[in-house]
């Protein structure tokens, strides 16, 4: 067992601590906080709490801003490392069970290649998918030893009860892996397999399939002439807006930095094109206001690209399709929506 783990208060015990000290300094409960928090209190994460400390010190105000950079800094970037903590975990937890079935019976004793089986996959490493495969093909042959075994019941049953736990924690962090920190859109990572399963579908289906891509018009100027701060909440902002118009089954993105992109599955082009339309109209009509000063912001516009499905074409093509349009939606000007399949 992992030497954090096993010195590692209980999980009510950080909570307990946690809360009250979110309270004090005006953090809002939300689990993105939250998990900051209980990381900072929980001590193992040392530059997170060498930054909370300084951070303390300094001015002591935790806005939504320096949480939301805490996490991004402290711990999103631990999340590659949790699997692989995860990994390392599950496979000690095989070799402490199979020192516990020598000298079983016979059953046991396949139970045990079986184990060993898992433990060499293990140490190839695995991605959070795969570990996740290894976890309940774990829980679902060690529930059937525990039925069948009484002599190591118990600490089968344990080691259920573990697993159970890990998978958990996984799937904590899968989640994560997949959202985007700042707007809580899906990332890029899940942007791709997901046009990837998109256009497989499409293609059993023969529907139609669109693709907006979205790029913020001069945000550069934006951050110049606010501050990053004020950028960030414009991009929550427009993220807000996007989900508000989509419908259904559409999926809104974060691609990158400035740049969004929306999957319309089973959406005909022409429905794509005007949901591009209503999006841009709806952005660059709205007031935004500074929350400090209630100062309105120069107007913010988005330049909009969409592309439509062609069966069995590579998806490259198509993303570089809606992406050709939204350039020459800036080059004509900025502020428009260009219809991809007329270049
Ligand atoms: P264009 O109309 O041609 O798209 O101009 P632009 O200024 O939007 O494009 P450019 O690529 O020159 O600048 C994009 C800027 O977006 C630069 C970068 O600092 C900023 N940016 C990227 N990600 C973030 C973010 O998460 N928060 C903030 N505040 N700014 C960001
Ligand atoms: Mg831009
Ligand atoms: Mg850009």
């Amino acid at each position: 067992m992992d030497a954090r783990l096993k010195n590692q208060k209980p999980a009510s015990e950080l909570l307990r601590l946690a809360l009250p000290m979110m309270m004090q300094n005006g953090v809002a409960p939300t689990p993105r906080n939250y998990t900051v928090w209980y990381e900072y209190v929980a001590g193992n994460n040392k530059a997170l709490v060498g930054a909370v400390d300084a951070l303390a010190k300094e001015h002591g105000i935790f806005s939504d801003e320096v949480n939301a950079e805490l996490y991004r800094n402290y711990i999103a970037c631990d999340q590659e490392k949790e699997i692989e903590r995860l990994r390392a975990e599950l496979q000690e937890m095989i070799q402490e069970s199979e020192e516990h079935i020598v000298g079983a019976t016979d059953e046991a004793t396949r139970y045990r290649s079986r184990l060993e089986g898992h433990a060499a996959h293990l140490s190839r490493g695995l991605d959070s998918e795969k570990l996740l495969k290894v976890i309940d093909a774990l829980s679902n042959e060690t529930q059937e030893m525990v039925d069948n075994n009484s002599a190591l019941q118990v600490k089968l049953t344990n080691m259920t009860q573990e697993l159970g736990n890990l998978r958990q924690q996984l799937e904590m962090v899968q989640s994560e892996l997949m959202i985007d920190g700042l707007t809580g859109l899906i990332n890029r990572k899940s942007f791709d397999s997901i046009l990837h399963e998109a256009a497989r579908e499409c293609q059993k289906t023969l529907n139609n399939l669109c693709l907006m891509m979205i790029d913020v018009d001069h945000f550069k100027r934006i951050n110049d002439n606010y501050g990053h701060v004020v950028g960030d909440e414009v991009l929550r902002f427009i993220a807000v807006k996007m989900k508000e118009i989509i419908k259904g089954r559409d999926i809104v993105s974060r691609y990158g930095g400035e740049e969004f992109a929306i999957i319309l599955p089973d959406t005909p082009f022409s429905g794509a094109l005007h949901i591009a339309e209503e999006l841009r109209k709806t952005i660059s009509a709205s007031k935004l206001k500074r929350k400090s000063s209630q100062q309105t912001l120069d107007s913010v516009t988005v330049s909009i690209g969409v592309a439509w499905y062609r069966i069995n074409e590579p998806l490259d093509e198509f993303v570089h399709r809606a992406d050709k349009a939204l350039y020459h939606a800036k080059r004509s000007g900025r502020n428009r929506v260009v219809d991809g399949e007329k270049l």
